[in-house]
């Protein structure tokens, strides 16, 4: 198929601080090497009240970045007001596509642009490579399928983006920041933002972690996850874990790695008492180093892992422990 010139654009989140969320990073540097492949050009959008943090930041990123300045941001929901504000610039631009982050306000964001624009939406992608326009890869039956999609020719449309799944880097030179006015009354009603509950996370979130101690039913129970925090301590990591492990209440869902959970990309990864069922395996399989500890040496986790160590997890988890701290 023939490469379409034009603009990808990348609809920006921000951090509660005003910073620009990692996820976006990733999503700009993806719409970046797009635009390289399609010949097109790569643009970033931030809505917030105050934009200007995060539109510095994202210009590290792509070649241009349009700023707006929209109070009603802040103590709303956001996607609905950035969706408002995002949707008549994408209407005259014509984009050759618009990528989000498939997070929940990427997720809003994107929905509502779908039904403020009429265009199709494809969600949750693990990869995006552009062939006349984006094909998009996605895991479909619980991770058992990889399907490949595109939007039907001559169509553009919005892609979601799961975290994790691109590194973001910056481009060689920063791009320029084009400061707008919100302009003209939000047509859709906002909607306030009556309340906010802290999700309990550990101090380290583990989307973000260079290590990783994960545990799984091995584990045996909440008491077992002791260790398992002990060894994430002491190597400078975070604690992630199975669903089995999360559903049987010994640990947060905010933990959970896995197609139902999290994308993570650690430099290490040490899963404690894991099978590496496929829905789990979707979650970690990019980390730099794979080592597992199962005492079943047929366990799936083996098809993929760096190193296994086939032994009882307790055993093998305390005699490590005592090594790094004979190491200091
Ligand atoms: C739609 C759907 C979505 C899902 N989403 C997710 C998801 O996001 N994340 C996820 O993780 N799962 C998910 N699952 C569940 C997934 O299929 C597996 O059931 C789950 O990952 C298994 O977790 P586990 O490895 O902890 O448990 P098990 O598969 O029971 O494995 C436990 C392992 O521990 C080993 N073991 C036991 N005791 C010890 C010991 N003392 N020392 C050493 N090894 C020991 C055993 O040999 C075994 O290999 C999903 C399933 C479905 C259907």
């Amino acid at each position: 198929m023939a490469t379409a010139a034009g603009t990808i654009w990348v609809i920006a989140e921000t951090n509660a601080d005003g910073t620009l969320a990692k996820s976006s990073a990733e999503v700009a540097t993806l719409a970046r090497t797009l635009a390289e492949a399609a010949k097109a050009s790569a643009v970033g959008i931030v809505v917030a009240a105050d934009p200007k943090a995060a539109a510095h930041e994202l210009a590290g990123y792509v070649p241009r970045v349009v700023a707006i300045a929209e109070p009603a941001a802040d103590g709303n929901a956001w996607a609905q007001v950035a969706a408002q504000r995002v949707a008549p610039i994408l209407a005259s631009e014509a984009p050759a596509a618009v990528l989000t982050g498939a997070g929940p306000d990427g997720r809003d964001v994107a929905g509502t642009l779908a039904a403020l624009l009429e265009r199709p939406v494809l969600v949750n992608a693990t990869a995006v490579a552009w062939d006349g326009g984006p094909s998009v890869e996605m895991s479909a039956f619980g991770g058992k399928l990889i399907t490949t999609s595109a939007f039907a020719d001559g169509e553009w449309g919005i892609v979601t983006v799961r975290p994790n799944v691109v590194t973001a880097e910056k481009a060689s030179a920063a791009g320029k920041v084009e400061a707008r006015k919100a302009d003209g009354e939000l047509e859709l009603p906002v909607i306030k933002i009556v309340d906010r509950i802290e999700e309990a996370a550990a101090a380290l979130p583990i989307e973000e972690a260079r290590i990783i101690v994960a545990g799984g039913r091995g584990i045996g129970g909440e008491e077992g996850f002791k260790l398992v925090g002990e060894i994430a301590d002491a190597l400078g990591g975070a604690v992630g874990a199975t669903r089995a492990a999360v559903d049987s209440g010994w640990i947060p869902y905010a933990q959970q790695i896995g197609q139902t959970g999290k994308i993570v990309k650690p430099q290490l990864y040490l899963a404690l008492g894991i099978s590496g069922a496929i829905q789990h395996k979707v979650g970690m399989q990019t980390a730099g180093t794979i080592i597992g500890v199962n005492r079943d040496p047929d366990a799936p986790i083996a098809e993929f892992a760096d190193l296994v160590v086939i032994g009882d997890l307790f055993e093998v988890g305390k005699a490590l422990l005592a090594e790094l701290g004979s190491r200091g």
